[in-house]
C-alpha cells in the first residue's frame, strides 16, 4: 500500500504563537456548521470502539510484554483486508502507543433492534482478525491497563527510557512506546512544555499487609524533579503514555438533529459515573496494587497541559486565567434547555469566540459550550494544514481544538460535505466505561448503554442533577470497590413530566445496585425500564435471548453476584503464590495473569448464565 502521508508537526512555541489564529478559523469552521447543519432527520446510527494492545510472551523465561508494533500489524491489516476486499467489516485505527490499536465496524448499526446483536460478532470479528496475523506467542488483549507498564524490561524490543531529552522525558516510559505518527509524540512533548514540566500522575497505593509504611516509590537517577513531584504511599507516574497508553471502550450514536443530540448528550452525562464504576478494570499501574480500579484520574493527570498559574499554585501574571480542570476531564456544562438549571460548575469561555457566537445567532447554552471548549490551546498543529484555505471543505482547525478536549462526553457536529448528523460519543473509555476482557462483556456495556439512550428517548425520561452532583459521582465512581461501596446522587423521579423540584433537591444518594437493578419505594432501576422496553418492542426470540444475557451481566456486576474486571484482577494477584503481599506485581505474576486473560478472551463464545470472567480467579496460576 501507499505510505501514509504524515505530515510535519509544530513545536510548542510555534504552535502558541498560532494559537488565536488557529481558534478564529475553527470558529469560522464551527459557526458555518451550526448555522447550516442543525435540522434534518436522521437516523439513529451507532458504533463502538475498542482498543487493544499487543502483548508478546516469553514463554521460557515466563515474561509477558507489550510489543511495540501495532503500526505494522495495521498496515498489513489494511493492505490485506480494507482495501482489497471493499466490504470487510472492520477499521484499523493507529492509537497513542506503538503497542496499541483501535477496531471500529466499518460501518456504523442501524436503528433496529436486531442491529444490537451484531456489535458482539463484529467485535468476535476483530479479534480473530488480529490474531490471525501474529506469531504463536503473541497476543491482543482489551485490557485497560498493562500491569507492568513503565517497569523495567516492559516491552518488546526493550528500549531505554530518555529521560533528559526525550518526547516524554520519562523514567520511565521510553519514547518508542508512543506511535510513530507525529500527532501522538507531538501531544506528549506539547503537554510537557506547555506545562512548564513534566506531568505529574500520583496513584494512591493499595495498602496490603507487607506495604511498606510509608510506602516510598522507587525512583531512577534519584531525580530531583520526581522526588518533588511524588507523593508517600502514591505509585508515581510522569508520561502522557501513563494515561493514553491505557485502552478503552466508546460508544458514538448519531441523533435525529442537534436538538435531540443536546437532550441525548445531557441525558447520559449521569450515567457516566454509574458506568464508569461498573466497567471498573483498571486496579495496576507500573508493577504496584493501586486504591483506584479505574483509570479515568490517571489520565486526567497524565493529559494536564495546564500551567502553574493556570492551576493556581502561583500568581497569575503571564497566563490569562485559573483552569479548574485538566483538558482531560468530565463535561462542565449540559447543552439541552432543560439541563440549564443543572448547569453549576464555573465554566470558563473565551469571551471572544463567546460574543462570536452569540452574534451569530448560536444558542446561548452551545455558545457556551464551544467557548468553554475554545479556552485550549491547539496542540498539535500540521504545518501542511494549517494554511489550506479550505473552510467549507474541513473543519481542521474546529477539530484542533475539539478532538484534543477529551471529556466524558463529546458532542460532535457533522463534518463538512458528510451527510453524517449530530453525534454523541460517550467516552468511558477513554475512561467511562472501561475495556472489558472479553467481547461478550464489551458488547453488553455497549448495548446498554445503546438502549438506555433508546428508553430516554422513547418514555422521556429525566435523569438531570445539578452537574456538581455528576462530578462527586465521578470522583467516586473511581474508588476500590466503588460500585459496591459507595452511594451515588442520582435522580428519584425520572418521569420528565412531572415538576421539577429545585435543582438541589431531585436526587438522593443511591447505591449501584439500586440504580441499575431497582429498589422498591425508591426507583425503578434502569435494568428493568429496559426489559420493559424489550417487552413492548416485538423484538425477535434470538435477539431478546442475547440481550437478556447482556443485561443480566449488568445487573450481577450492580449487585455484586458478579465482580467487576478490578475485583478480579485483584483477586487474581492476591491469591497468586509469588505475590508477597506487598503491593507489588512481579514478573511472574504479571505472565501467568496475561496469560490466563488471553486464554478467557480466546475461549469460546459466552453461553447463559456463565460468569464471563469465572476462570481468571480459580485454578488460574496453574497455567505457564
Ligand atoms: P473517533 O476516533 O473520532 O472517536 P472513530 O472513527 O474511531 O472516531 O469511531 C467512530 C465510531 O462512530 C465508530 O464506531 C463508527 O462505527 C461510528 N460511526 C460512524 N459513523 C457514524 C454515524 N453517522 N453515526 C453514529 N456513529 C457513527
Ligand atoms: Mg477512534
Ligand atoms: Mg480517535
Ligand atoms: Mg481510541
Ligand atoms: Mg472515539
Ligand atoms: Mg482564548
Amino acid at each position: 500500500m501507499a505510505p501514509q502521508l504524515r505530515g510535519t508537526t509544530l513545536r510548542w512555541s510555534d504552535t502558541k504563537a498560532l494559537a488565536e489564529f488557529v481558534r478564529a478559523r475553527g470558529l469560522q469552521q464551527l459557526v458555518q456548521v451550526l448555522t447550516q447543519r442543525g435540522h434534518g432527520d436522521h437516523p439513529l446510527l451507532w458504533g463502538d470502539e475498542v482498543e487493544y494492545m499487543l502483548i508478546s510472551f516469553d514463554h521460557t523465561a515466563r515474561r509477558a510484554r507489550v510489543l511495540f508494533n501495532a503500526e505494522e500489524l495495521i498496515n498489513d491489516l489494511r493492505a490485506m483486508d480494507e482495501e482489497a476486499n471493499p466490504g470487510y467489516p472492520s477499521r484499523w485505527h493507529l492509537e497513542y502507543a506503538s503497542y496499541m490499536l483501535e477496531g471500529i465496524p466499518a460501518q456504523p448499526y442501524g436503528s433496529s433492534m436486531a442491529e444490537l446483536t451484531n456489535v458482539e460478532q463484529s467485535m468476535r470479528v476483530r479479534r480473530r482478525d488480529i490474531l490471525a496475523r501474529l506469531r504463536s506467542n503473541e497476543t491482543i488483549c482489551s485490557l485497560t491497563t498493562f500491569p507492568r507498564l513503565g517497569c523495567p524490561g516492559f516491552s518488546q524490543p526493550e528500549c531505554v527510557p530518555k529521560h533528559r531529552d526525550g518526547q516524554s522525558a520519562s523514567l520511565f516510559l521510553p519514547d518508542e512506546a508512543i506511535s510513530y505518527h507525529p500527532r501522538f509524540s507531538t501531544i506528549t512533548r506539547n503537554i510537557r512544555e506547555r506545562r512548564g514540566e513534566k506531568v505529574v500522575v500520583n496513584v494512591p497505593i493499595f495498602r496490603d499487609r507487607n506495604t511498606p509504611s510509608p510506602f516510598i516509590d522507587q525512583i531512577p537517577h534519584g531525580d530531583e524533579e520526581a522526588a518533588i513531584a511524588m507523593k508517600a504511599d502514591h505509585i508515581y507516574m510522569d508520561a502522557t503514555g501513563f494515561g493514553l497508553g491505557n485502552c478503552c471502550l466508546q460508544v458514538t450514536l448519531q441523533a435525529r438533529n442537534i436538538e435531540e443530540a443536546r437532550h441525548i448528550y445531557d441525558q447520559l452525562a449521569p450515567l457516566c459515573p454509574i458506568m464508569m464504576a461498573l466497567s471498573a478494570a483498571a486496579p495496576f499501574y507500573r508493577g504496584l496494587v493501586s486504591d483506584v480500579d479505574c483509570r479515568w484520574s490517571i489520565a486526567c493527570a497524565a493529559s494536564d497541559d495546564r500551567t502553574r498559574q493556570e492551576r493556581g499554585l502561583e500568581p497569575l501574571t503571564t497566563c490569562k486565567w485559573r483552569i479548574p480542570k485538566s483538558r482531560y476531564d468530565s463535561i462542565d456544562s449540559f447543552l439541552s434547555p432543560g439541563g440549564a438549571q443543572f448547569n453549576d460548575l464555573e465554566l470558563l469561555k473565551d469571551e471572544d469566540v463567546h460574543l462570536q457566537l452569540l452574534d451569530a445567532g448560536i444558542d446561548p447554552l452551545l455558545a457556551q459550550h464551544f467557548a468553554h471548549l475554545f479556552i485550549r490551546d491547539p496542540l498539535v498543529l500540521f504545518c501542511e494544514k494549517i494554511h489550506a484555505d479550505d473552510d467549507e471543505n474541513e473543519a481542521y482547525h474546529f477539530e484542533c481544538i475539539q478532538s484534543t478536549n477529551w471529556q466524558t462526553l463529546r458532542f460532535k457536529p457533522p463534518p463538512p460535505n458528510t451527510n453524517i448528523g449530530w453525534r454523541i460519543e460517550f467516552r468511558p473509555m477513554d475512561c467511562v466505561v472501561q475495556v472489558q476482557l472479553t467481547d461478550f462483556e464489551n458488547a453488553a456495556y455497549v448495548v446498554f448503554v445503546v438502549l438506555l439512550t433508546r428508553v430516554i428517548l422513547s418514555y422521556d425520561l429525566n435523569f438531570l442533577v445539578p452537574l456538581s452532583k455528576v462530578d462527586q459521582n465521578i470522583r467516586k465512581a473511581q474508588k476500590r470497590n466503588a460500585v459496591l461501596e459507595e452511594m451515588f446522587y442520582f435522580r428519584k423521579d425520572i418521569q420528565a413530566e412531572v415538576d421539577t423540584p429545585p435543582a438541589e433537591e431531585v436526587g438522593i444518594l443511591m447505591s449501584i445496585d439500586t440504580i441499575i437493578n431497582g429498589k422498591v419505594g425508591v426507583f425503578q432501576g434502569l435494568v428493568p425500564i429496559v426489559n420493559s422496553f424489550l417487552e413492548d418492542m416485538e423484538v425477535d426470540v434470538e435477539t431478546r435471548c442475547t440481550i437478556s444475557d447482556y443485561m443480566e451481566l449488568i445487573s450481577k456486576r450492580a449487585s455484586g453476584e458478579l465482580g467487576t474486571m478490578a475485583q478480579r484482577l485483584r483477586a487474581f494477584v492476591s491469591s497468586h503464590p509469588d505475590y508477597a503481599h506487598d503491593s507489588v506485581i512481579s514478573e511472574r505474576v504479571n505472565y501467568d495473569l496475561m496469560l490466563r486473560c488471553d486464554a478467557l478472551a480466546r475461549s469460546r463464545p459466552h453461553r447463559h448464565g456463565v460468569d464471563p470472567l469465572h476462570e481468571l480467579s480459580h485454578g488460574a496460576f496453574q497455567t505457564g
